[in-house]
């Protein structure tokens, strides 16, 4: 009997987790029944019956809780009404952050995988969402920015006199922050980046960037490439060489994330209300409580003429690319769960799961329980 998949549409979200070429490849290729809430594709001009002919079903919302194994979506999008138990659910559900979002699958015995927690390593390289979307986000982060800030961001040399380029500063130089940085450097900006991440800094010189660096970082080997929280003494000393470089800067693009913390705070108030007139602020951590202090979430806050933008997801405002990314990362995760599922220990699925029947499986939640 082949497994049933049910495509949600995501509610506030254009963003779309499978397109038509994915889903032909998962009827065809995994003999998958796919069934698809119609207008799944609206957002992006896409007709249903692009998905019909991809071999998929359209049901009504109702329907496909009734009758998948499985549900895929964007993020949390059900009310615990409409869930069938014993359901199993992949999304990008941001657990670590999102906690309380998860007891609605706890009560319906559900199995969920949420994409972000996948390991990045070369073998979760097709399936990385966060990859993809930070990626786009970072782009996003620039354009934006160079939309609300009032001056130009290459050097202009005209008889009328020479307008000096922009000055970008960009805090956090993971996949947002170099290509926020690439982007920047393609629009002529001079950008200026700081990570904690002594490795990151090769990586912004070989864009053009200038590396802002803070003596001290200590690397755990155990972080998987990620951050880790720093001393009391390195804080106050990144403090104070940040809030030094953002008094120079036109445009300070923040990206600086710890996986399931509260982002590192690195914009001061203080910092902002020494700016000059017509900066600006892209905070991509908004999500995660901000990088600056100021900053919320899917606001625009004027602060003593400072232009502060808190988005964590800047990559739904060009959802047909997003969907494109998304749509390969979905189909690549659902084609090797096929195939690993019988592997009790297989490695991404296992740091992947959040839970198994109802019964939390990821060490984040098994040791809270402890
Ligand atoms: P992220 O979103 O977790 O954080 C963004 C950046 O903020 C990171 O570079 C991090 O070092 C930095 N940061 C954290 N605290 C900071 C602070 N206090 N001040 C300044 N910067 C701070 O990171 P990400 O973009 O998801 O990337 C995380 C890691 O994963 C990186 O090492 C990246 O190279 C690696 N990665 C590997 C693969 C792969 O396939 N092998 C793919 C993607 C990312």
């Amino acid at each position: 009997q082949p497994n049933t998949i049910g495509i949600l549409k995501t509610p506030n979200d254009p963003r779309v987790c499978l397109l038509p070429k994915e889903v032909k490849r998962l009827t065809g290729e995994l003999k998958l029944n796919i069934l698809f809430e119609p207008g799944l594709g609206s957002s992006l001009q896409i007709d249903d019956a692009e998905y019909l002919q991809a071999g998929a079903i359209s049901k009504s919302r109702e329907s496909i809780f009734k009758n998948s194994d499985t549900i895929v979506s964007i993020n949390h999008t059900f009310s615990e009404v409409e869930m069938k138990g014993g359901c199993c659910f992949i999304g990008i559900f941001n657990p670590l952050f999102h906690d309380s979002k998860l007891a609605i699958y706890q009560k319906n015995s559900a199995t969920v995988y949420s994409l972000d927690l996948l390991p990045r390593t070369t073998l979760a390289q097709s399936m990385d969402v966060l990859s993809s979307m930070a990626s786009l986000a970072g782009y996003r982060a620039v354009i934006k920015a160079a939309e609300v800030y009032n001056g130009v961001f290459p050097m202009f040399t005209t008889a009328a006199g020479t307008l000096t380029p922009v000055k970008i500063l960009v805090l956090g130089a993971g996949v947002a922050g170099l290509q926020a940085i690439a982007t920047a450097r393609r629009l002529g900006a001079v950008v200026e980046a700081f990570d904690v991440r002594k490795s990151a800094g090769e990586e912004v010189r070989s864009l053009g960037a200038t590396f802002i660096e803070v003596e001290g970082y200590t690397e755990s080997a155990n972080a998987g490439g990620y951050a880790v929280e720093q001393s009391e003494e390195y804080q106050k000393k990144q403090k104070e060489l940040i809030h030094n470089h953002i008094l120079t800067a036109n445009i300070v693009i923040s990206t600086a994330n710890i996986p399931g913390r509260k982002a590192p705070l690195l914009i001061e108030t203080r910092s902002v209300e020494a700016m000059q007139p017509g900066s600006v602020i892209i905070d991509l951590a908004a999500e995660q409580g901000g990088n600056c202090e100021l900053s919320k979430n899917k606001e625009i806050i004027n602060h003593n003429e400072v232009t502060i933008l808190g988005h964590s997801s800047l990559s739904a405002e060009i959802p047909a690319a997003a969907s494109k990314l998304l749509s390969n990362n979905y189909f690549s995760f659902i084609k090797y769960k096929q195939k690993a599922e019988d592997q009790p220990d297989d490695p991404l699925l296992t740091a992947s799961q959040i839970m198994k029947e109802g019964q939390w499986t990821h060490p984040h939640f098994t040791k809270q329980l402890q």
